[in-house]
């Protein structure tokens, strides 16, 4: 062990994509690191309403059993927001025969990347998210926050803003040295629509574990430092109503046996391979959502002329459609996948496109033509994303394609678990119910 650590957190990703894990002390970390940990097989999948596992049964059919919880080779990094001798790795779980466990968002990804890679193709994944830098009023809402700047608001339009990365300087400087900490490859920011908006890219990876590893610890990260400077960074996807929402690009390729990008063409529109993904993919979306879209706040996100898609369309070098093929060298020639909002588990996210992609590659999915011009007044009303919430887990529940991707327990337990979600969010009274009913009834 390293003597100037003193405290490890091991980490996997529960149903949201969100970190959970346990504190090591430091005499602790060498065992757990070579051998593992068991875990209780319940902190995997209790999710957003914690006690409901109790409703969905899930966990005590096998007593809540303990599962095998084993490092990532190589993850074991410092966290330095948590204090200079603070470290953190990752883990996924194992039934005790050491079968991978069908549960774990890090391993229904691995079982699509491997599909791929029988067939000769390795996934390139680089992703793109958004967030919201927060502080809260007295009565815990959340504001836009301000940073250095001296507080007037609301503010104007602040795409590309200098000036407001320039306000946050203090923050975006431990955030760097974090990402340099953790080898996060961390390429660039900008000062996105919303003020105290921003988005990060990170390095595309021909690692498609280890590139969405890279976001689900960066999501992390910046939360940790956002904390540090007593704000609170939020991925949600519609955080205000007026203001944009925050989305999760994913870029993906694929790299066939010599290491050269099968999408490769001078073609624009990419090499008959890529059309075939993005068929694919276009043909899977319904039943796709409840993965992009995993929550009720999710679906406030897709707007037109937000930059977030409304309609199953793709196009060349186009912002307004749901699937872009950047302009770029014709070696480079890529898909940007602009449906998930920030909020999406990156890891069932990129499960749920590669899939997709894949479908589409082996069963030569015509993707139709191209949108040429603004893509969002070609989306008539009957030609929309599936945007609602019950009819999304509704489509991926019953989807055969999805079972057999992503593995029957696993759509049986996330849809049960969102089914839970959805009935005790929609039977909460809001404000809103007491403005317009209380004396329209
Ligand atoms: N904020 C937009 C979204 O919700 C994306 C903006 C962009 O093109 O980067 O997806
Ligand atoms: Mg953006
Ligand atoms: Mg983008």
């Amino acid at each position: 062990a390293n003597p100037d650590i003193d405290a490890v957190d091991i980490i996997f990703t529960n149903l949201s994509g969100v970190p959970r894990g346990k504190r090591l002390r430091q005499h602790e970390v060498l065992a757990v690191y070579e051998s593992g940990r068991f875990l209780p097989g319940s902190v995997l999948v209790i999710d957003i309403t914690g006690r409901d596992t109790e409703e969905t049964g899930l966990v005590w059919e096998d007593g809540d059993a303990d599962r095998y919880c084993l490092p990532v080779p190589g993850t074991l990094v410092r966290a330095p927001w948590l204090g200079d001798g603070a470290g953190q790795f990752t883990t996924s779980f194992y039934e005790l025969d050491h079968t991978p466990s069908d549960l774990d968002p890090r391993h229904v990804l691995g079982r699509v990347v491997d599909r791929l890679v029988a067939d000769g193709l390795t996934p390139v994944v680089a992703v793109e998210l958004e967030f919201f830098l927060l502080e809260q009023d007295g009565s815990g809402r959340p504001m836009i926050a301000r940073g250095l700047n001296s507080g007037e608001q609301p503010w104007a339009n602040e795409v590309y803003s200098l000036r407001e990365m320039e306000d946050f300087k203090p923050f975006f400087d431990d955030l760097y040295a974090a990402c340099d900490a953790q080898d996060i490859p961390l390429e660039s920011g900008i000062s996105e629509y919303a003020p105290g908006q921003f988005e990060l890219t990170l390095r595309h990876k021909p690692d498609a574990l280890r590139a969405t590893d890279d976001a689900v610890m960066y999501k992390r990260l910046v939360k940790g430092v956002a904390a540090q400077h007593g704000m609170i960074a939020s991925f949600m996807a519609k955080p205000f109503a007026e203001q944009a929402g925050s989305g999760m690009h994913l870029h993906v390729s694929m790299a066939d046996g010599d290491g050269n990008n099968a999408f490769a063409s001078e073609d624009p529109e990419g090499s008959p391979l890529l059309r075939h993904a993005i068929g694919g993919m276009k043909e899977w979306l319904g039943e796709s959502m409840a993965i992009f879209a995993p929550n009720a706040n999710s679906y406030r996100r897709f707007k037109a002329n937000s930059y977030a898609p409304v309609a199953p369309t793709w196009g060349v070098n186009n912002r307004t459609v749901s699937l872009r093929v950047p302009a770029g060298s014709p070696a480079s020639r890529h898909v940007e996948h602009r449906i998930c909002g920030a909020d999406a588990n990156p890891y069932l996210a990129v499960a749920t496109v590669l899939a997709g992609m894949h479908y589409g590659m082996t069963n030569t999915v015509d993707p139709g033509s191209a949108i040429v011009g603004n893509g969002y007044e070609q989306a008539p009303e009957d030609y929309r994303l599936p945007n609602h919430w019950a009819a999304a887990i509704e489509a991926f529940k019953n989807s055969a394609r999805m079972r057999d991707y992503l593995g029957d327990r696993f759509v049986t337990h996330y849809t049960t678990v969102k089914e839970v979600e959805m009935a005790r969010f929609m039977a909460e009274v809001t404000e809103l119910d007491y403005a317009w009913y209380m004396h329209n009834a």
